[in-house]
């Protein structure tokens, strides 16, 4: 009898064992998967040149800089909810989106921010606009990327590279497109409680950019260049944004 329930015991602990067992495989299996699933639908969040990289200024700088043109929109890497949105001493205009793998995003030295806290975002979604508020010597958006949370001690920054893909300083970075150059998004989604912009259409002179419209379909339409159209809105890339107001003569 003795016998028979030191067996039955010897069953039970193999059987928890074997679940153990399995059960950790499945946990690192989904955080793997999760840390795939984010690298691979994270876009790069503004057009712009990279000025600086993760882990410079002696290991201080915990993110990755962007420089580019003033008011160059900056777009929500992918899904979440802005965590916060105010006005820092140091990071300046700063938002940060808290996203549903647990990452957390920061963009910083926005010249203006779009969005406020508790608001969800969609990917490529305008958040605000590059500019050199705060601690910032020149346009540029600074960019960060943490596990779980951020904090005072930025513990848990990652190279934003490592989700983004490689990014040498003076390497050009496109506003939507993934890790691979795939273009995410094209023209970035504008959703939220954004200020209506009150021009309109009806006007010969201006052209208010729909969704789905690129650069060539309005400079085919509108009998023009798509080099005379850049030359006129001083763009420096093709990405346009609904309602944005272009000058077409
Ligand atoms: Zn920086």
């Amino acid at each position: 009898m003795r016998d028979y329930i030191r067996r039955f015991l010897i069953a039970i602990i193999m059987a928890l064992c074997v679940s153990l067992l399995f059960l950790g495989g499945k946990h690192s299996e989904a955080a793997s998967l999760t840390e795939t699933k984010a690298s691979e639908n994270m876009i790069w969040p503004s057009d712009g040149i990279i000025s600086d990289s993760y882990g410079t200024r002696e290991g201080k700088h915990k993110g990755i800089d962007i420089a580019g043109k003033m008011n160059t929109p900056i777009l929500a890497v992918a899904d979440g909810m802005v965590e916060k949105s105010y006005l820092s001493d140091t990071y300046g205009n700063v938002v940060f989106i808290k996203h549903p793998n647990k990452y957390v995003t920061v963009y910083a030295h926005l010249n203006s921010r779009s969005v406020s806290k508790g608001q969800s975002v969609k990917q490529g979604q305008i958040i605000g606009s590059m500019g050199k508020t705060g601690q910032a010597t020149g346009t540029h958006l600074h960019f960060e990327i943490h596990r779980l949370e951020w904090r005072y001690d930025k513990k848990f920054a990652i190279n934003p590279e490592k989700l983004l893909g490689n990014a040498e300083v003076g390497g050009v970075v496109r506003a939507g497109a993934a890790r691979n150059g795939v273009m995410v998004v094209s023209a970035p989604v504008k959703t939220g409680t954004d200020k209506k912009i009150v021009s309109n259409t009806k006007t010969d002179i201006h052209y208010t950019v729909r969704r789905g419209d690129t650069l060539s379909s309005i400079a085919t339409e509108k009998n023009i260049t798509v080099a005379k159209l850049k030359e006129l809105n001083e763009l420096t890339s093709d990405l346009i944004v609904p309602d944005q107001v272009l000058t077409i003569k």
